[in-house]
């Protein structure tokens, strides 16, 4: 079933609409169907209160409750709904209208059927109003995070290429997010011991994919791993889920590259470790100053540190010279 989401803005222009088609025509009562009516209902009557300094009553009414038109005969009702459906609700109050004697205007927020006409569409639909929609902080408040800044740069939230990005978004962070989830502890558990390797165990080119955390854009660029074991290795593919493990979450460059080394440093037992990362951030590439400079950054640990010789035999692995 496809979703739509019914934006304030929407409800706005309807509860406008409707009010300057009643221009002139005094009302006593609004009445909002529950729960759905009620709260266009109130933005009706305070439309009213605040263009015709009229105090409208509002009331609330439940749906096929007999009753709810005693003692307004010959008077005007308002009666707002958020929703036509089936259209049983409506008929059921329009009839009662009728027997009270009621002079009965209608305001329906999203009429259903007029809109897949409109629309031409033929597969069932669900709407969703400001006040269903989940909270921000919600898993589901993603979507709606992002149907907030598409409506904040004008564009149509119903046109054809929009209508599930919302959606579509808020699922992508799963994966772009999924480094936080990840233990570096658990990723480096396994290890080789007792082995004679004592040479530097190079990794070049990882392919780095992170988000930077100021604009939340593409960070993308090359992974240099170098450490010297002291009788523990790991797998070449565990390096390489590390990195993942820290690029999967909104980073700033520098922080990475420490996080990947320390992270090793603390989990497996070498002579040093050495990472480089040389990146191009797609912030600085898109916006401003419009640079695809590649920014260079790197953590050196032990024998990386204290060793010329070993930091020159590492730069020139890794092609930094
Ligand atoms: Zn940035």
């Amino acid at each position: 079933m496809k979703k739509i989401n019914i934006s304030w803005a929407i409800i706005e222009a309807r509860v406008a609409d409707f009010q300057k088609a009643l221009f002139g025509k005094p009302v006593d009562v609004v009445m909002g169907i529950a729960r759905g009516g009620i709260i266009p209902a109130s933005m009706l009557v305070q439309r009213m209160s605040v263009t015709f300094l009229e105090d409208t009553q509002l009331k609330t009414v439940d749906p096929f409750v007999a009753g709810c038109f005693d003692n307004y005969a010959g008077k005007h009702v308002v009666l707002v709904d958020d929703i036509a459906d089936t259209g049983a609700t409506l008929k059921f109050f329009q009839k009662e209208a009728e027997k009270k004697e009621v002079n009965l205007s209608v305001l329906v927020v999203v009429d259903k059927d007029a809109y897949l006409a409109r629309k031409k569409c033929t597969e069932n639909v669900w709407f969703i109003f400001p006040w269903e929609q989940p909270h921000l902080d919600s898993p589901g408040g993603r979507a709606q995070a992002t149907a907030a800044i598409l409506r904040s740069i004008n564009e149509d939230l119903l046109r054809e290429g929009l209508v599930e990005t919302p959606e579509r978004v808020a699922k992508m962070w799963d994966e772009l997010s999924s480094g936080y989830s990840l233990r570096p502890e658990e990723i480096l558990a396994k290890k080789f011991s007792d082995e004679d390797y004592d040479e530097m165990v190079v990794l070049k080119d990882i392919k780095l994919f992170s988000m930077c955390e100021h604009h939340m854009l593409p960070i993308i660029g090359r992974v240099h791993f170098a450490y010297i074991p002291d009788k523990e290795i790991v797998g070449v593919s565990k390096i390489v889920r590390l990195v993942n493990c820290f690029a999967k979450r909104l980073q700033i460059q520098e922080r990475l590259t420490m996080q990947i080394g320390k992270a090793f440093d603390k989990n497996v037992k070498t002579k040093g470790v050495g990472v480089i990362i040389e990146a191009t951030h797609l912030c600085m590439l898109l916006r401003g100053v419009k640079q695809d400079a590649v920014f260079k950054t790197s953590f050196l640990s032990g024998e990386f540190r204290e060793s010329s010789s070993t930091r020159m035999e590492f730069l020139k692995l890794t092609g930094q010279e």
